[in-house]
């Protein structure tokens, strides 16, 4: 529960509030703030008031106020148009957790432009989508996207809201978490409900030697994001009833959004995005030095591939953390994984053993990434790789 204040004593009637709320819910009347219904308790005037005369008061909420917040909610991510896969695995999890708590599975689709997508999400069996559109919503930027879902929270009371552990999403969920004053988990690799109805968030902890379990009993909504490729994706299902479309009208003060996209540049870089590439080629200490990194380098060129690293490689500095996988890297699941001098310690596995093809090249026989791997090659991988490299050339060239 909240209520805001304007301090009578303290307010000078100065405006400032009125230029910089998002939702144009301040009016000055006889030099005082007056703040309207629609406010969102978003904390924008309360911090920029330099007469400190605004007070958001928040207290815990109790068990009837959070039966109010209902239903789950996944942020649908997209770009350009496309939905990302993050969106398709959040909502296969999302609706697991709708059905367990029997309530609504909503999807929040964001964007100018994008209501083609709702053709899209339809066959996912979800109740409700949350359509805002607008242009300043084209492109990402923190404040509008934020001020955007903090806007549908309040007036729609959620349960659980769902953001994929994107680039983007790790810059929107906190924002809009602080904002609401709610708790966030982080990077969540698993999700689940207790027997009383909360959202079990399970995430790795002190560098990830335990898995810590985390509830959020007295602010709703309870939020978490996920990494890609945790869950697996929203099967589409033929006979899936229409969901209600909620089209929300964008209304954001333009002053109250800080950041403009002036163009977009694409980075040159070797890695694609790890989590979305199709082929990885990953290296491990088993090549001996970065010089040698040449090897895989030119393996993933050859099959259109992104390049990953195994941590001991990346803390030894050869690539950037970008391209790690693992526990405390990456998770990814692409069609192919090819580890090479990769012993597969489990820190390494539980971030690539659900790959749908693993090829591992490795001299030892007993290394455990064997144990996980469709195809095993023992051998030393200075000979093995230019091999492949030769053949797969001529392949190329037919
Ligand atoms: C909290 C925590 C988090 C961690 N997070 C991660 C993580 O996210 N990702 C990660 O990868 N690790 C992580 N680790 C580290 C992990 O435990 C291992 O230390 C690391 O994965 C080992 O990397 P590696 O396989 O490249 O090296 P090594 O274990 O040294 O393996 C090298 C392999 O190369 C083989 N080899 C050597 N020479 C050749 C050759 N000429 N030809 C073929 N094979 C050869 C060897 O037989 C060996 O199997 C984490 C550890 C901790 C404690
Ligand atoms: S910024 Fe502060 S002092 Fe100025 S009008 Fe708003 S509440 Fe009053
Ligand atoms: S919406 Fe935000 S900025 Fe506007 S009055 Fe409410 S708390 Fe202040």
């Amino acid at each position: 529960m909240a209520e805001i204040i304007v301090d009578k004593n303290k307010c000078n009637g100065c405006g400032r509030c009125v230029k910089l709320c998002p939702f144009n819910q301040i009016k000055i009347v006889d030099d005082l703030a007056i703040i309207d219904a629609g406010c969102t308790m978003c904390g924008v005037c309360q911090e920029s008031c330099p007469a400190g005369a605004i007070l958001i008061k928040r207290e815990r909420l109790t068990t009837e106020d959070t039966s109010n917040y209902r239903g789950v909610w996944v942020f649908i991510e997209q770009y350009q148009g496309r939905i990302k896969p993050i969106s398709l695995e959040l909502l296969s999890k999302a609706k697991e957790l709708a059905q367990r708590l029997n309530q609504e599975l909503a999807a929040v689709l964001v964007g100018d432009d994008v209501s083609h997508l709702i053709k899209e999400l339809t066959s996912y069996e979800i109740h409700k989508i949350y359509l805002v559109e607008n242009e300043v919503l084209k492109r990402y930027t923190t404040d509008a996207y934020t001020y955007t879902l903090i806007s549908l929270v309040s007036q729609y009371k959620p349960n659980i809201l769902l953001i994929g552990a994107t680039n983007t999403g790790r810059d929107l969920a906190p924002r809009v978490a602080a904002r609401l004053r709610v708790g966030l988990t982080a990077d969540c690799t698993d999700l689940d409900i207790t027997e009383e109805g909360y959202l079990l968030q399970t995430r790795p902890a002190f560098g990830g030697n335990i898995m810590a379990q985390i509830l959020c009993k007295y602010t709703r909504p309870q939020m978490a994001t996920v990494r890609p490729n945790v869950f697996k994706k929203s099967v589409p299902c033929s006979n899936s009833q229409s969901p209600e479309i909620i089209k929300i009208e964008a209304k954001l003060n333009p002053l109250s959004i800080r950041t403009k996209i002036i163009e977009v540049v694409k980075e040159v870089s070797e890695v694609t995005n790890l989590e979305e590439a199709d082929i990885i080629v990953s290296a491990g200490r088993g090549l001996g030095s970065p010089d040698n990194l040449y090897l895989v380098r030119d393996l993933a060129n050859i099959l259109g591939a992104a390049v990953g690293g195994s941590r001991a490689i990346i803390d030894a500095g050869w690539l950037p953390h970008h391209q790690q996988v693992g526990q405390s890297g990456k998770t990814v699941a692409p069609e192919l994984y090819i580890a090479c001098g990769i012993s597969g310690a489990i820190q390494h596995l539980v971030g690539m053993q659900t790959s749908k093809r693993i090829i591992a090249i490795n001299k030892d026989p007993e290394a455990p990434i064997f144990k996980v791997a469709t195809l095993g090659i023992v051998g030393d991988l200075f000979k093995v790789i230019p091999l492949l490299i030769e053949d797969l050339k001529k392949v190329k060239n037919k």
